[in-house]
């Protein structure tokens, strides 16, 4: 199975692509993290986006195209943070078949305070924040190790990431619609509701 996880930055695709790859036995492949772990290694391609990514912007299809081919398996996936405009969804159908797009929707407000106050764990990569703050500040729940705030989410960048969300991502809705591949979910319910919500519509695919 394939499926692609949308919604603006904060609106829980991580975490619930991460719940649903443990249920479903799906790899988690978020081109975020990917591009994240890139930096933390300095290599070539890093240099490349790091400026990009700082303040919000889409980095150029040709290197998130190539990043995402040398990483996906032949398994089944769950695909969080790619495609992010049509031009993505489109060389994306040239490789393999979708059999289901979740989109959790939020309001812009809502995305705002997530984000500032989101904090992952540097070690196991858990997220926290708003609706599941970490129980001592900062040290993760599950492994202990400290928690930090992503350099990209903060007030003035994620208003710019919400642009490039309305501006470059907002089409895939009907794009995914006329393929009747499209699955609408309020991302503003707990994460157990999300959860339940997008378990029962992929069971019907199955
Ligand atoms: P994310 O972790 O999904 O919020 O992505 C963080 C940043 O990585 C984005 O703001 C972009 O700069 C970059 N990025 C991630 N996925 C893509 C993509 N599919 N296309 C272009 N840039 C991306």
């Amino acid at each position: 199975m394939k499926l692609i996880i949308l919604g603006k930055p904060s609106s829980g695709k991580g975490t619930q692509a991460k719940l649903l790859a443990q249920k479903l036995n799906l790899k988690h492949i978020s081109t975020g993290d990917l591009l994240r772990h890139e930096l933390k290694l300095k290599t070539p391609l890093a240099e490349k986006v790091e400026s990009y990514m700082k303040t919000g912007s889409l980095v150029p299809d040709s290197l998130i195209i190539e990043l995402l081919k040398n990483n996906l398996p032949n398994d089944d996936y769950i695909l969080d943070g790619f495609p992010r405009s049509l031009s993505q969804a489109e060389e994306l159908e040239k490789i393999i078949k979708i059999d289901l797009v979740i989109d959790l929707f939020c309001e812009d407000d809502l995305i705002i305070k997530r984000t500032i106050e989101r904090r992952i764990c540097q070690s196991c990569g858990a997220i926290y924040g708003l609706t599941v703050p970490s129980k001592v500040p900062n040290v993760c729940d599950k492994c202990g190790s400290s928690l930090y705030q992503r350099p990209d989410d903060n007030e003035e960048t994620i208003k710019n990431r919400l642009d490039v969300y309305n501006n470059e991502t907002s089409p895939l809705i009907d794009y995914y619609k006329s393929k009747d591949l499209y699955f609408l979910v309020d991302g503003s319910l707990q994460i157990p509701e999300v959860q339940e919500l997008a378990m029962k519509k992929i069971a019907t695919i199955k």
